[in-house]
């Protein structure tokens, strides 16, 4: 042993306390001895020193070994404990292990030998004790730690998941709201445009220009705000996923070429051309044919809107995999590169001030993307700022084994981010 030891011998017999220091210097133990006589100097030298390791006689004059180890233990001093014992005490020497000896020894063995091993034993098992129990105690802290962090995190979980629930009743509730109040608008407003129309195909004289230019302008924001409604109606029930495909078996053909006559004459008004290319070799398909007027009507109406000269191309063909393309391009004023992404954000416009030059509500293309995910479609847009802007739209043939679904977590959650920040 290369360290220098301080060591205490408890003992009263001069001649047994010279033994141990003898057997140890013998042993070559470096050490700083210390010697007392009895068992309240022990306790006073071992409040004051830390002691490397304590031989303690069991038979002290004020106190047996049993009780001065307990008293030891019981003021947290630790210490290695080598009790030193008479003859055939091995009774007393299990009780000294219990109470906390480290090792015990009789005195009719003590030699350098023994005495140097069970010193190096007693220091190997203490040391070994004192790291266990220091490993334990860290080992305790960290769990208490962890237990607390558990908590904290199951604390705001319960927190984050009561504001789930709140935000998802606002945002049904929000829904209901919308689509009760676009519904119960869009009655009047129906009488306004149904009214209107009525006065204007009035041929009679009662009318002066005045009248009838008051009255077109009447017909014409009815019919506006009533678009408006209808993108209101159809985006909250989108979010709510409340509307369903009702597919059937019709002409594409048919429907794309009646669409774009319907909003001929607006292209007409902008001196747009619209040309369709129909290339289907099969026109027949499954699918909700409203919603997929629906989607033509936003893209070609975006398309004239944001044209002012030149023209309009519709293509239909077939693709691979029993599936059918529709283009739209126009020669329009084009999408920034930045903006591609995010155009089919609900309330999303290149343009977002209040003194744009197009009239909208940003929901069309939001509206458009959710139905052709409802679909299974996928639409894709390519553009050139000044050039203009193809929008390409991918769906299957049949739609009809679909079940009616709603829009996935993600657009719902990019439908909400994006209707929150437009806020
Ligand atoms: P809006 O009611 O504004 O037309 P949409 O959701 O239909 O809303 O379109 C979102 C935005 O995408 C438009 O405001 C416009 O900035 C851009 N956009 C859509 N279609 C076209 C197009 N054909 N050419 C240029 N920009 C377009």
């Amino acid at each position: 042993m290369q360290e220098t030891l301080k060591i205490l011998v408890v003992d009263d017999d001069e001649v047994d306390r010279m033994a141990v220091r003898r057997a140890l210097t013998k042993a070559g133990v470096q050490m700083e001895l210390s010697e007392v006589g009895d068992a309240s100097r022990a306790i006073a030298a071992l409040k004051n020193i830390s002691y490397d390791c304590v031989f303690l006689d069991y038979g002290l004059p004020d106190l047996d070994g049993l009780t001065l180890i307990k008293t030891l233990r019981s003021q947290e001093i630790k210490v290695p404990l080598i009790v030193l014992t008479g003859q055939g005490d091995d009774q007393i020497a299990v009780e000294l292990m219990k109470a906390g000896a480290t090792d015990y020894l009789s005195k009719s063995r003590i030699s350098s030998e023994t005495l140097a091993q069970v010193l190096r034993q007693s220091l190997r098992v203490f040391r070994a004790e004192t790291q266990v129990a220091l490993a334990n105690k860290q080992l305790r802290e960290s769990n208490e730690l962890l237990r607390r962090k558990n908590q904290e995190l199951e604390a705001q979980r319960q927190k984050i998941s009561l504001q789930n629930i709140k935000l998802l009743e606002a945002s049904k509730l929000k829904s209901q709201f919308v689509a009760t109040m676009s519904h119960e608008l869009r009655t009047p407003m129906n009488a306004i445009i149904g009214f209107s129309q009525m006065l204007l195909r009035t041929k009679s004289n009662e009318f002066t220009d005045k009248h009838r230019d008051m009255l077109q302008r009447i017909f014409n924001n009815g019919k506006n705000l009533l678009t408006l409604l209808n993108e209101i109606l159809d985006f909250s029930k989108l979010e709510s996923g409340n509307l369903e495909l009702k597919p059937e078996r019709f002409n594409l053909s048919n429907v794309v070429k009646a669409t774009v006559a319907e909003l001929h004459s607006l292209a007409l008004e902008k001196k747009l051309s619209v040309v369709v290319h129909d290339e289907l070799k099969d026109p027949m398909v499954i699918n909700d044919s409203v919603r997929v007027r629906q989607i033509i009507v936003n893209l070609l109406s975006n398309a004239i809107k944001f044209t002012e000269s030149g023209g309009i191309q519709i293509e239909i063909s077939d693709l691979p995999e029993d599936r059918v393309a529709i283009a739209i391009s126009d020669s329009g004023i084009g999408i920034p590169r930045a903006e591609l992404d995010r155009i089919f954000e609900a309330f999303r416009q290149v343009d977002q001030t209040t003194t744009r030059k197009y009239q909208g509500t940003g929901l069309g293309l939001a509206i458009v993307h959710s139905l052709v995910q409802m679909m299974l479609g996928k639409i894709t847009v390519e553009s050139e700022l000044d050039r203009g802007s193809v929008f390409l739209i991918e769906l299957p043939r049949q739609t009809s084994s679909l079940i009616p679904q709603k829009i996935d977590a993600k657009a719902q959650e990019s439908i909400i981010n994006s209707y929150q920040k437009s806020r």
